[in-house]
């Protein structure tokens, strides 16, 4: 489904489903920030208030939890969201006929 890290392929290289009316926009990086990004800064947050370490457990601790949380979980996200437009047949409400025009015939 991806032709990069994040990168969604034109079709399906399975079945050839046409991605075009995959668009999760930044959908992936607010489930990020909602739920893996903020536990891990909460988590650096309760290391320095509970423990004062020196700054490179930080640097030790932290840049992994934080790539980690922000960076992993995009992939898998923008999937899910892609596969629920898919088969909830999403689009932005009243937009019908700018979708139907800008997609024309691409619609799954
Ligand atoms: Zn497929």
């Amino acid at each position: 489904m991806f032709r990069g890290f994040l990168t969604i392929r034109d079709h399906c290289e399975v079945c050839g489903l046409d991605y075009g009316f995959a668009d999760p926009a930044d959908g992936p990086a607010v489930f990020v920030q909602l739920f893996a990004c903020v536990p891990g800064v909460i988590f650096i947050l309760m290391l320095e208030i509970m423990a004062r370490p020196p700054w490179w457990v930080h640097l030790a601790v932290g840049l992994p939890v934080v790539m980690l949380t922000t960076v992993l979980p995009l992939r898998p996200i923008k999937g899910w969201l892609v596969a629920a437009q898919f088969t909830t047949r999403a689009q932005e409400a009243g937009t019908a006929d700018l979708w139907a025009k800008l997609h024309r015939g691409d619609r799954p």
